[in-house]
C-alpha cells in the first residue's frame, strides 16, 4: 500500500512540475512551440503509420514507458541499465530508422517549393520531351506485342547513382529502335534496367533495389516488377515495365504499380512526368481548341462568329473550369495551331 501511495505521489509531483507549472507560465512563444511540435509529431505519425518502422516505433514507445516507470519506482539495477542504454539511444534511433530518415529528407528535398523550375520546360525542351515520349511509347508497344521484357527507369530529382554504377554507362538519344535493340533478348545489355536521365539513355543493364513494401505481386509478377516498384520506393523515379510473360505494360511510381497501361495513357503519363505544368497547360489548351472546333462543326449556334464563340466558350468553361486558371498563354502545340495565342478568334 505504501509503495502504491509513494508511486501516486511521484506521479502527481511529476504532473505538477512538468505539466501544470509549464502550462501556467505559458506565453505566445510557448504556444507556437507546442503547436509546431504537435504538427511535426502528427506528420511523423502519418509518415511512420504506413511503414514497417511504425512497429519499431511502437516497440521504442514501450521501452520509453518502461524506463519512466523504472525511474519513478527508483529500481537501482534497472535504472542503471536504462541509463546505460539511453546514453546511446540517439545513435541507435539513427541506425534503426536510417532508410526512413533518408526517405523523409529526400521528400523534403524534392518539394516543389525547393525546385520551382523542375516542372516547367522551354519550348525546345518540350519538343525533346515529346520526341522521347513518342519513341518510348512506340518501342514499348512493339515490345509488348512481341513479349520482350523491358524495364525503363526515368530518373527524377533523386539521382540514381547507386543503380547506375551497377550497369553499363551509355549516352544516346532515346529512339524506338535503340530501345528495342537493347531489350532484344539476345542482346548483351537486355538483362536489367535502362536508366534515362535528362531525356537521354544514360545506362543499361542496371540492377535496381527490390520492393520493400508489402504489395501483393500475385503469381504473374516476379523480380522485374518488384524491381520496378522497389526503385520508386526509394526515389521519385517513374518506371515503365513490359512483361515478357504476358506483354502487359505497367507503370510504377511512388511505390505503386499501374497495370495494363495503353499507348495514349502512357504518352500522357510520360509527358506529365517530364513536362509537368507546361504539358498540362498545353493539353488543356488543345482540349479547348478541339472542343471549340467540335461545337462549331455541330453548328449549335447560328449567330455571328463573335457571339457564337462566346456561347461555346461559356459552355466550355462550365464543363472544364475557367480560362483564368491558365497562368499564361500556352506555348505552341504539336502539329496544331496554337488555339489561344497568335490567332485572333473574334
Ligand atoms: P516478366 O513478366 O517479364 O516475366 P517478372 O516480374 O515475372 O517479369 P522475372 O520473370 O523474374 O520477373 O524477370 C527476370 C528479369 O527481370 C531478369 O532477367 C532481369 O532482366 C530483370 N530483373 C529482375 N530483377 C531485377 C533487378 N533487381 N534489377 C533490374 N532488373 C531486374
Ligand atoms: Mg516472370
Amino acid at each position: 500500500m505504501d509503495v502504491l501511495e509513494n508511486v501516486w505521489e511521484r506521479i502527481c509531483d511529476f504532473c505538477l512540475r512538468f505539466v501544470w507549472d509549464p502550462i501556467k507560465h505559458m506565453d505566445w512563444k510557448d504556444v507556437t512551440d507546442v503547436l509546431l511540435l504537435a504538427v511535426s509529431l502528427y506528420i511523423l505519425y502519418r509518415f511512420f503509420r504506413t511503414r514497417r518502422a511504425g512497429r519499431v516505433m511502437l516497440g521504442l514507445g514501450a521501452i520509453v514507458v518502461f524506463s519512466v516507470l523504472v525511474a519513478l519506482l527508483e529500481l537501482p539495477a534497472l535504472t542503471y541499465i536504462v541509463r546505460l542504454f539511453s546514453a546511446s539511444a540517439f545513435f541507435c534511433v539513427i541506425v534503426i530508422f536510417q532508410p526512413e530518415i533518408r526517405d523523409a529528407l529526400e521528400s523534403i528535398g524534392n518539394l516543389t517549393v525547393l525546385n520551382p523550375f523542375s516542372n516547367r520546360l522551354s519550348n525546345k525542351r518540350m519538343e525533346e520531351a515529346r520526341s522521347m515520349a513518342r519513341e518510348t511509347v512506340k518501342a514499348v508497344s512493339a515490345m509488348s506485342e512481341s513479349h520482350t521484357g523491358a524495364l525503363i527507369v526515368f530518373e527524377g530529382l533523386t539521382k540514381l547513382g547507386d543503380c547506375i554504377q551497377t550497369g553499363k554507362p551509355m549516352d544516346a538519344r532515346v529512339t524506338s529502335e535503340l530501345l528495342q535493340n537493347i531489350f532484344f533478348n539476345k542482346a548483351p545489355l537486355h538483362d536489367g534496367a535502362l536508366v534515362i536521365r535528362d531525356m537521354r539513355i544514360h545506362a543499361a543493364s542496371c540492377v535496381l533495389p527490390s520492393a520493400r513494401g508489402n504489395m501483393d505481386f500475385g503469381t504473374t509478377m516476379g523480380t522485374r516488377h518488384r524491381a520496378a516498384v522497389g526503385v520508386t520506393e526509394v526515389s521519385d523515379a517513374l518506371v515503365v515495365v513490359v512483361s515478357e510473360q504476358t506483354g502487359t505494360v505497367s507503370v510504377a511510381q511512388n511505390g505503386k504499380l499501374l497495370r495494363g497501361v495503353d499507348e495514349k495513357t502512357l504518352f500522357d503519363i510520360l509527358m506529365t512526368y517530364v513536362g509537368g505544368k507546361t504539358y498540362l497547360r498545353q493539353k488543356r489548351a488543345n482540349m479547348r481548341h478541339e472542343y471549340l472546333q467540335m461545337m462549331e462543326e455541330l453548328g449549335r449556334a447560328e449567330p455571328p462568329v463573335a457571339t457564337k464563340n462566346e456561347a461555346v466558350e461559356k459552355e466550355f468553361e462550365r464543363l472544364f473550369g475557367s480560362a483564368a486558371e491558365e497562368d499564361s498563354t500556352p506555348e505552341g502545340t504539336e502539329g496544331q495551331p496554337n488555339p489561344t495565342g497568335g490567332k485572333k478568334r473574334d
